[in-house]
């Protein structure tokens, strides 16, 4: 494997903190690979989008070198900073974490993708604030399967209705869904929680609408996730490490 780099030529814990980045990347596009396999689907079918909250801008950049071009972000200041830090990369950023209104300006103007819409009022903004020089905001609805009244997303119920009122506003392309259900360990019950956002997704399809995206597995369950039709999985700790600050 060619990555670009002797490394006999850096400073040998550069060049160990670099094999660690290589090793992780490979080690998740592997269970990508087999759990592709395993479920009978093309090679290409899923995007691993990178998510580097908490970690820093050389961090991500290491892992840039890696050839990861996708990083999901959940807090909006840390990103700007990153993205400021990292704009010589060509990197594609997606917000990912909760959205407060005030913050739907900066959202609009610095990324491409937003997977965790669950308000119309929020939308509205996006919409309006996306620059008329970009392309329409790629989104995805966040899918609320747990039942958790805590948790962010939107009830089931209420899918159709948010789905209406997104797919008129002309500065959003709405790709699909997107869900982080409630951790669990047994497969089956991971699998049955992905199978709600993929049977979701299908009745948005009925109802007319050209979906192609199901955002959802993460470090622990991309696997399960993968068998139920994922399209991106997000994955952190798989490729970072762990995360020392509390979320
Ligand atoms: C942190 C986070 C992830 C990544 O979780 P890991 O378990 O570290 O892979 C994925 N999606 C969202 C929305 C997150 O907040």
């Amino acid at each position: 494997m060619d990555n670009g780099l002797k490394t006999g030529e850096l400073e040998p814990d550069v060049a160990a903190a670099h094999e660690a980045f290589v090793r992780r990347l490979h080690g998740v596009q592997a269970r990508i690979a087999q759990a592709l396999a395993d479920a009978g689907r093309e090679a290409t079918a899923v995007q691993l989008l990178a998510v580097s909250k908490t970690f820093n801008a050389a961090a991500v950049r290491e892992l840039a070198g890696c050839g990861q071009r996708a990083f999901g972000e959940n807090y909006v200041q840390e990103a700007l900073d990153k993205q400021q830090a990292l704009c010589d990369l060509p990197l594609e950023w997606h917000f990912i974490g909760p959205i407060q209104s005030n913050k739907t300006r900066a959202i609009a103007e610095n990324f491409s993708w937003v997977h965790s819409i669950d308000r119309q009022k929020v939308a509205e903004r996006l919409s309006a604030q996306r620059p008329a020089h970009l392309p329409p905001l790629q989104v995805c609805i966040e899918l609320n399967v747990s039942g958790e009244a805590t948790k962010g997303g939107v009830a089931i119920a209420e899918l159709p209705a948010l789905a209406d009122a997104l797919s008129m506003l002309p500065g959003l392309q709405l790709r699909g869904l997107m869900a982080i259900p409630a951790p669990a360990t047994d497969p089956a019950i991971q699998r049955a929680a992905f199978r709600q956002v993929r049977t979701a997704l299908e009745s948005l399809i009925a109802r007319g609408y050209a979906l192609d995206t199901l955002s959802m597995g993460m470090s622990a369950d991309l696997e399960a996730a993968i068998l139920e039709g994922a399209t991106i999985v997000r994955v952190g700790t798989a490729l970072f490490g762990e995360r020392n600050t509390h979320e």
